[in-house]
């Protein structure tokens, strides 16, 4: 049964979606069968890999529509996506009085759980409905952490989540890691930062670094991974190397 992992953190732009698409490409290219589920009205994980935002039935249709999960996903060369649009941000507020409405997510994505070794799903940066019910479908929880200023607040708030999800709706989720993003090897900040996510989070850090790199950051806007874009760039050595620490926890 497919492995599945939350990418959280209710910081906005900590590379969350960056993460997800190449780490999503990197596992393809290991020979894994991977999923990337768009849980963000953003639909920019649905973009990165290339797909229209516009396709339809995608991640709304399956929560709010009952639309099976198999149809709404879209194969790409990259790896299979569960697309995402605007309309998915309706969902919050159409959800909130329905029964069962932290479990839908689960419920939808248990159909295809057999069919991947991995699936990911991109949170929005918020800790509301959408980024519950990922984190009730979710068996672990990937944290991206950007290299600055207030990282560690960020996480106590999410570990928070976490914690209040064991307690009352799924009390298998763990933590995958923590991944540092856009570490600038120039300024003392992102050291000092990095060094004390760990001291905090023994054992949790990944030893893959991801380097701030234009190449990541301007793959999006040509629909791809970096892996391709510019596959020997440092930003997409850095995901093959994530890839390579994730698939050897679940050897
Ligand atoms: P949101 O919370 O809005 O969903 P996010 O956490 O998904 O954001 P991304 O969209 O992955 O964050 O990244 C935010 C911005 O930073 C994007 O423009 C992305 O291209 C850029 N970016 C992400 N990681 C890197 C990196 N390592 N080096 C350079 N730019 C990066
Ligand atoms: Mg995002």
């Amino acid at each position: 049964m497919g492995k599945i992992i939350a990418v959280a953190n209710q910081k906005g732009g900590v590379g969350k979606t960056t993460t997800c698409v190449n780490l999503t490409c990197a596992l393809k290219k290991r020979g894994r069968r991977v999923l990337l589920v768009d849980c963000d009205p953003q639909g920019n994980s649905t973009s990165g890999m290339g797909v229209d935002k516009t396709a339809t039935p995608n991640c709304y249709d399956m929560l709010m529509n009952g639309a099976a999960a198999a149809d709404c996903i879209r194969s790409t060369k990259y790896g299979d996506v569960l697309p995402a649009n605007m309309n998915l941000s309706g969902c919050s507020v159409e959800l909130v009085s329905s029964e069962q409405r932290e479990y839908i997510m689960k419920t939808a994505l248990a159909a295809v759980q057999d069919d991947y070794d991995f699936i990911l799903i991109d949170c929005p940066p918020s800790l509301e409905l959408l980024t519950i019910n990922a984190l009730v479908a979710a068996d672990s929880v990937l944290i991206p952490v950007q290299c600055e200023y207030y990282a560690l607040e960020g996480i106590a708030d999410l570990m928070r989540s976490i914690k209040m999800c064991n307690k009352r709706l799924n009390p298998e989720l763990t933590v995958q890691g923590i991944v540092m993003t856009m570490y600038d090897g120039r300024t003392n900040l992102s050291l000092q930062v990095a060094e004390e996510v760990k001291r905090h989070f023994p054992g949790q850090v990944y030893a893959t670094v991801i380097p701030r790199n234009v190449r990541l950051s301007e793959a999006p806007s040509h629909g791809m991974p970096v892996l391709d874009y510019d596959p020997y760039s440092r930003g997409a050595e850095a995901y093959r190397m994530l890839a390579e620490e994730i698939s050897a926890q679940h050897e």
